[in-house]
């Protein structure tokens, strides 16, 4: 998940923060959906749940687990060899 956070503390206090413009309000943080750790955030194409690295490479060996000795020889372009 993205969130927004306000981090303003270098606005001038004579004219206050500049709010909507400011450079410091509305940083992005993106936190895993999974484990909540702040982190770069991974998506499959057609799912929602955003996931850090970690988490990712999770599902990514658990889907690999799953596919045939087939699936897996066609996604590496494997070949038997022909005698
Ligand atoms: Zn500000
Ligand atoms: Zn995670």
């Amino acid at each position: 998940m993205i969130q927004y956070k306000d981090d303003c503390v270098g606005c001038p206090p004579e004219i206050g923060c500049l709010g909507i413009s400011c450079p410091y309000s509305n940083i992005p943080i993106t936190y895993c959906d999974n484990c909540k750790q702040e982190s770069t955030l991974y998506v499959f194409p057609d799912t929602d749940e955003q996931l850090c690295a970690t988490c990712m490479e999770r599902e990514l060996n658990a889907l690999w687990a799953g596919l045939t000795f087939q699936e897996k020889c066609e996604i590496f372009d494997v070949k038997e060899v022909k005698i």
